[in-house]
């Protein structure tokens, strides 16, 4: 008997969404042998040390499945480090669980807490997973511009987009792409803000230790009435330069906490055993971690001191390891095409910051990383120079 053989089609989830942006540019780096400033990773090892906590949790046998809400010493590891710079105590057993990285925990975090029909809001320019996660918990993501120019957050506007059916808002401090940092009175007015409401916070603060020019990192932990209401995102990829090793944390109160564990136990149930042992163990020395601010500086200001001898025009990066441009002097192409004609002729790789925004709305702006061993960026800047 013939079988008719053929793959069912089915209809899209996520229509709007194709391969993401960093993937495309990271592939078109590699192809054409361009610097890759493009997708937000470090070019150069982490600390061997790391390397070597992990080693040895493999060798001493620690390779079976942990707990689901990840081991007691990095749970107990991150609940200090909270204490320590935030002053806020998370009970390491009811309130801090280890993730697959920051992507997974938004995710967990979204699906756990929307319901279809519910709003959330998203302050744009954002990272680009937040709204496709948003489509798939059945919730409408409501879409508030950050301050044109300065990307700083628009009280009113944020205020005003606030409806009954707000379930939640997503911040994100320091900014990607923006790189902006917000400050003290930020954080106080938001609080302010949503005191009367019952609207959730989801922090992302994964770029909690890139803040520039003796600035301070305002995690909502620092403020009780944020911190009630927040679940803290943040991921070790890039605190200790090993991206690709996805693993992160969610802090956050007892009664939110338990509800996001019931979604992380049937999404990824448990996180790499022997990465969590190694980092455990090298997060008894604060020191890696402190020292960030200093080394992420150092790289700026070496990138922008370069960049000043081409005609971009430079945004401020307070904080993260992004650094944002003007092409309006430079080119008269969108920002898509600026970048991939820049990787392609002049063999640098940048991200449009359009890919930042769910209508691809285009400002002249393009995001470049500098995450990199000095001697790429001197080899960047020496491409750039020719603009
Ligand atoms: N949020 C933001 C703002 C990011 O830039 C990144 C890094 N790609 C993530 C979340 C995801 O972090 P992770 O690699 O730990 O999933
Ligand atoms: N966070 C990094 C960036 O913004 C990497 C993102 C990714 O590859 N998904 O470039």
């Amino acid at each position: 008997m013939r079988i008719d053989i053929r793959t069912p089609g089915l209809s899209t989830k996520l229509p709007a969404v194709g391969t993401t942006i960093f993937t495309v540019m990271s592939a078109l780096a590699a192809e054409k042998g361009a610097v890759n400033l493009g997708q937000g990773f470090p070019d150069f090892d982490c600390d061997p040390q790391l390397v070597s906590a992990v080693t040895s949790a493999m060798k001493e046998g620690l390779n079976q499945y942990p707990p689901m809400v990840g081991v007691p010493v990095l749970r107990d590891a991150v609940a200090a480090k909270l204490s320590s710079l935030y002053g806020r105590s998370y009970d390491a057993g009811s309130e801090i669980t280890i993730t697959a990285g920051a992507t997974q925990a938004i995710l967990t975090i979204i699906i756990a807490v929307l319901h279809p029909g519910d709003e959330m809001i998203v302050l744009e320019p954002c990272y680009d997973s937040y709204v496709p996660n948003i489509v798939l918990a059945g919730g409408t993501a409501v879409l508030v511009p950050l301050m044109p120019g300065s990307f700083r957050p628009d009280f009113e506007k944020i205020e005003a987009a606030i409806t009954a059916k707000t379930r939640a808002i997503i911040i994100n401090s320091p900014h990607n792409p923006s790189g902006t940092v917000w400050t003290d009175a930020d954080m106080h007015r938001l609080q302010h803000m949503l005191a009367p409401t019952d609207v959730l916070v989801i922090s992302d603060e994964v770029y909690e230790h890139m803040v520039f020019d003796g600035a301070q990192h305002q995690s909502v932990a620092r403020f009780p009435g944020l911190a009630a209401r927040s679940f803290v995102v943040s991921s070790f990829g890039k605190t200790y330069h090993v991206t690709g090793w996805k693993i992160g944390y969610v802090a956050a109160p007892a009664a939110l906490s338990a509800e996001f564990r019931k979604v992380h136990q049937f999404n990824v149930f448990t996180v790499n055993t022997p990465m969590q042992y190694g980092i455990a163990a090298y997060m008894a020395d604060p020191a890696p971690y402190l020292s960030l601010p200093a080394f992420y500086q150092r790289k700026r200001d070496l990138f922008r001191e370069g960049l000043k001898r081409t005609r971009f025009k430079l945004l401020p990066s307070e904080g993260t390891y992004f650094q944002c441009v003007d092409i309006s002097a430079v080119s008269n192409l969108s920002e898509t095409a600026f970048c991939k004609w820049l990787t392609t002729e002049i063999g640098v790789a940048a991200i449009p910051l359009s890919a930042f925004y769910a209508d691809g709305f285009d400002q002249r702006v393009v995001r470049f990383c500098f995450a990199k061993k000095d001697p790429t960026l001197h080899a960047a800047l020496v491409r750039l120079a020719k603009l």
